[in-house]
């Protein structure tokens, strides 16, 4: 896994949407039917974004932040972030609930975002599109795209409650996926994240992505959710996905409403954290 990164990076490859940049328009007008009605996500609020929110709470496209982040994984960085405002989760224990949960960032222009990842080239190792959830901005992003050359790997950095047409349109445009893979069942989702349907919709995803990218799974191991979440995890990416990097992240800590939840409501312990990280080793998975 990751060749293709490295080959962008190298200069041997383009990435793949300067390969589809005939396609942008086309793929402009396709997103732009969906934001009509909106169905990037598995919500399918079927609202038109120009007059509304949906469950997502997002209308027009705001960014919270871009920068050279330093903090993802090491083959990642320096990576060219741009959190979006909004999210289709709702995690009790969100460390970025002050944009994922409220209104947060302000507009920038696509071409002026454009000029911006030119900039970033010879200086990131990619663009890294997140938020709170990149899902909702998928016009947003198309249109940078359509103004950009910059031959740098788009890395889609997601909670993977997109939709089919969703993905679709990632197949064009998207190089890596960096993906956030929660909950092994639908009860925690559903607890955790007022997610309905998680377990469908998410390994949906994953398998279409596995077929459609390069991938890095991330893992953020919950107190109390070894047996129930990070374990069917690990089973179902070494029986699926097997080549996908897997990142099994120790890093979580209480935060927004977790503490009305009382088996999140402490950091994890080592204990908890080997289990896990144990687990994914015995079952052959392309740990970092
Ligand atoms: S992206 Fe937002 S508005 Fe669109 S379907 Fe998902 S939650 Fe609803």
């Amino acid at each position: 896994m990751l060749e293709k990164y490295y080959e962008i990076l190298e200069g041997k490859r383009k990435s793949k949407y300067l390969v589809n940049k005939n396609r942008m328009e086309k793929l402009i007008e396709k997103a732009e039917e969906i934001y009509r009605n909106c169905h990037f996500c598995e919500h399918r609020c079927h609202i038109n974004r120009y007059e509304k929110v949906g469950k997502c709470r997002v209308k027009e496209t705001s960014i919270a932040s871009h920068f050279y982040h330093y903090g993802e994984e090491p083959m990642l960085i320096p990576s060219y972030t741009i959190f979006f405002s909004g999210c289709t989760f709702y995690c009790v224990y969100c460390q970025n609930w002050d944009i994922s949960q409220y209104e947060a960032g302000i507009y920038i222009e696509p071409e002026k975002m454009a000029f911006l990842i030119e900039k970033a080239e010879g200086k990131a190792r990619n663009v890294n599109w997140v938020g709170g959830e990149p899902t909702p901005h998928l016009l947003y992003i198309l249109k940078v795209l359509k103004e950009c050359n910059a031959n740098l790997p788009q890395i889609w950095n997601s909670n993977m409650y997109c939709s089919n047409e969703t993905m679709d349109i990632l197949n064009y445009i998207i190089d890596v996926y960096l993906t956030d893979f929660k909950y092994g069942n639908d009860k925690c989702a559903y607890r955790l994240s007022k997610i309905k349907n998680y377990w469908e919709i998410v390994t949906r995803n994953h398998e279409i992505a596995y077929r459609q990218g390069e991938m890095i799974i991330r893992h953020l191991v919950l107190p109390n959710h070894i047996e129930c979440c990070s374990k069917p995890i690990i089973e179902w990416i070494a029986e699926n996905v097997p080549e996908a990097i897997v990142n099994v992240m120790d890093q979580y800590y209480p935060t927004y409403k977790a503490f009305e939840y009382e088996e999140i409501n402490r950091r994890l312990s080592l204990e908890e954290y080997n289990k896990a990280y144990n687990y994914a080793k015995k079952l052959g998975l392309q740990v970092i």
